[in-house]
């Protein structure tokens, strides 16, 4: 296949390199002007995307996705599949979707999980908004850049998934950490709490897979000074975007909108971009939270 690429960032590079391991022919366009090996590079984003079978775009948000499909739709190949792997708000997710889908463009909205370490493992999991047309030809190309792809609906619905997973995610962090400063200040010990609620109903992938006290559980980011790992700021942006939808749909959320103000006091009082499990010692400094 004939692949554009934009945005070869963090996760857009090796997701790129991995289709370039596969055999596929991919041009790439990053505004920053990163180059990746075996990628050839266009000028613009529309040149990237011009004559290609598929375009992929990995950026930092919805408002930078609505540009950048402003460029490359009419640049498009009727019947080109259009996957954008960004996270962003579901609005801007379905606007750019109609845009192509005018245009006789087959777009699927596809967030991933699974980080740096996923992009450049080809493990990745997709999430996927879009009509069954466009899901079966972007199919071949998740199956290289990841190990799962779930189609979730039409278009926007990749996106629902997403951020209702991470927020989630961010809420059960949150308990998590609150539940060993409690048990800290009440003379339980750590190893003794990990055992007993990673096989009881407090159970959790925050707890169980990513257990943010060092030393407890399997190995995580606590255990490396809570250095990302997922970075509390992108966790925040998840939230963010999560608090966006529930205001726009008439969704209640308050467990969400609590995890929410916690990170934005988190991530302006941390200096270092840690780990969103960092939660965990900064609630032992009671002067910063
Ligand atoms: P990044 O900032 O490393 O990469 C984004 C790239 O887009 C940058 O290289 C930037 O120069 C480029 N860019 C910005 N505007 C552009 C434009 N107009 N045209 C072309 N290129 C442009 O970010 P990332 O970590 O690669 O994340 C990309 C997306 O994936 C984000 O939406 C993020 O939320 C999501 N995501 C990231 C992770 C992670 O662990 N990093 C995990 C899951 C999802």
């Amino acid at each position: 296949m004939k692949i554009g690429f934009i945005g070869l960032g963090n996760m857009g590079a090796p997701m790129a390199a991995n289709l370039v391991a596969a055999g596929h022919e991919v041009t790439g366009f990053d505004v920053a002007g990163v180059t990746v090996e075996g990628v050839a590079q266009a000028g613009s984003a529309a040149e990237a995307a011009s004559g290609c079978d598929a375009v992929i775009t990995m950026l930092p948000n919805g408002q930078i996705l609505r540009d950048v499909y402003a460029q490359i739709v009419p640049a498009g190949q009727a019947g080109a599949v259009f996957i954008d792997c960004s996270t962003v708000d579901v609005d801007s997710a379905r606007e750019a979707a109609i845009t192509a889908e005018d245009a006789g463009l087959l777009p699927v909205d596809a967030p991933v999980s699974g980080g740096v370490g996923g992009a450049a493992a080809g493990t990745l999991t997709f999430m996927v908004g879009g009509s069954d047309k466009a899901f079966a030809k972007a199919q071949p190309l998740f199956e290289i850049m990841g190990q799962k792809a779930v189609h979730c609906g039409p278009p926007g619905n990749g996106q629902a998934a997403k951020i209702c997973n991470n927020m989630i995610l961010g809420i059960t962090m949150i308990g998590t950490c609150e539940a060993f400063a409690l048990a800290d200040k009440l003379g339980l010990d750590r190893q003794a709490m990990f055992d007993v609620v990673s096989t009881s109903s407090g159970y959790s992938w925050s707890m169980n897979a990513y257990c943010p006290a060092p030393g407890v559980g399997p190995q995580s980011p606590a255990d490396n000074d809570y250095k990302p790992g997922f970075a509390a700021a992108l966790m925040l942006k998840d939230l963010r975007l999560s608090q966006q939808a529930a205001e726009s749909a008439g969704a209640i959320t308050q467990m969400g909108g609590r995890a929410t103000e916690i990170y934005e006091r988190f991530v302006e009082m941390d200096e270092e971009g840690r780990d969103f499990s960092a939660i965990l010692p900064w609630l032992s400094d009671p002067a910063k939270v």
